[in-house]
């Protein structure tokens, strides 16, 4: 049987992506047009995160912006904020640690959108952070946070801020300026629905001066962000850059900008409403309180259908790969994926479709089926 896969990322990749990347390439060295590809790349993907700074393009899958934002900013003793409600936010004190920081961790309610409120006390008692850390939608639980609100007020304390927006950003709104973010982070697999490995990250002008003014050099020669400031201008990158994955995500991108940023938007806004009234109507329980991501739905499985087994029944019957969570969530909810190529309208009947049909066989009885109900949500 064929599977098909909703995840969280890596998402489906469009034909026309794949194709892309079978093109021959210009010398990503050599090539002064290559040079232009790379940076109008980089300017369209800054039109759909909405910043107009520089966007590096970088050869690694999304956890190496994660690691290159705090390995460029990061000098020793340094003390860095890490504002979590999730497992990706935690794990951002790893990185500050690695690089010879002190990563002072500000947790929020798991179930809940970080209370900016508390974060206001909080500041008001200490603000001596080089920068912040936090995670736009933090995908173990699909939490979103309210960017609106947290980057302008690390902003007025002089707190630079580095946003983890990988499974977010195209799927949702990041405008990474309104917002006043620093670095906004994001990678090829999630709503851009290109293959894994590459990450992109737009830099404000306040976070490569932080990085200039260092005065302890950057302690890795792959993460520096700084040695790819001038690339363009200097038509030197500090390392070949992949060319057949950048003709893949540029195809990806123009995806993207054909359909228009806000009607991909409003694509994934209208799924993610339905399969949220669908799960709740049927009777199951969205995992989160509040702050549901439009790119990621996380439910709570009644207590007789035991997660694992309903998960490798999906698969073996029906071809269907859902997720699970990891750490404190696995085996406790199940992750619906509806990112850039998977948020339509046929990946969702499909999915509801085969999660009906496992369900009644796992003698779980409801009058409605999820299937219809999304199908009414979407009418
Ligand atoms: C996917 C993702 C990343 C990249 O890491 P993976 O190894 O692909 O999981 C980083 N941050 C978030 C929030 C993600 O969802």
């Amino acid at each position: 049987m064929e599977t098909k896969a909703y995840f969280p990322g890596p998402t489906k990749v469009r034909d026309n992506v794949r194709q892309a990347r079978s093109l021959e390439t210009m010398n990503p060295d050599m090539d002064p047009e290559f040079y232009e590809m790379y940076s109008l790349l980089g300017k369209d993907i800054g039109k759909i995160i909405g910043t107009d700074n520089q966007v590096l393009i970088l050869s690694g899958e999304g956890i190496l912006g994660l690691e290159a934002a705090c390995a460029s900013l990061t000098e020793p003793g340094d003390r860095v904020l890490v504002l979590e409600n999730g497992i990706f936010g935690e794990g951002f004190a790893d990185f500050v640690t690695i690089y010879g920081g002190i990563p002072v961790v500000l947790k929020f309610d798991r179930l809940r959108a970080m209370d900016t409120q508390l974060l206001q006390e909080y500041l008001e008692r200490d603000h001596d952070f080089k920068y912040a850390t936090l995670v736009h939608c933090d995908t173990p639980s699909g939490v979103l946070n309210p960017l609106s609100d947290i980057c302008p007020m690390l902003k007025r304390y002089g707190i630079l801020s580095v946003v983890d927006a990988v499974a977010s950003s195209g799927g949702e709104p990041v405008d990474a300026d309104r917002n006043m973010l620093d670095i906004c982070l994001g990678a090829s697999q999630k709503a851009f629905s290109a293959p894994v490995g590459l990450t992109f990250a737009s830099v404000s002008e306040a976070a490569f001066k932080s990085m200039e003014s260092r005065k302890v050099p950057i302690a890795s020669y792959y993460m520096n962000l700084l040695s790819f400031k001038d690339s363009i201008a200097n038509q030197w990158f500090p390392y070949s850059m992949p060319a057949s994955d950048i003709l893949g995500l540029r195809r990806a991108v123009d995806n993207i900008l054909d359909e228009g940023i806000y009607e991909f938007q409003e694509r994934h806004r209208r799924i993610a409403n339905a399969v949220r009234n669908a799960i709740r109507e049927y009777g199951l329980s969205l995992h989160l309180e509040n702050g549901y991501s439009n790119t990621v739905t996380v439910v709570e499985m009644p207590h007789s259908i035991d997660v694992d087994v309903f998960l490798k029944r999906l698969k073996k019957e029906k071809g269907l790969l859902l997720s699970g969570s990891i750490g404190y969530l696995k085996n406790k909810v199940i992750r619906i994926g509806h990112m850039g190529e998977n948020a339509n309208m046929t990946e969702l009947l499909f999915v509801f479709e085969a999660m009906d049909s496992i369900i009644e066989r796992m003698g779980y009885k409801s009058t409605e089926k999820l299937k219809e109900l999304f199908m009414k949500h979407m009418a």
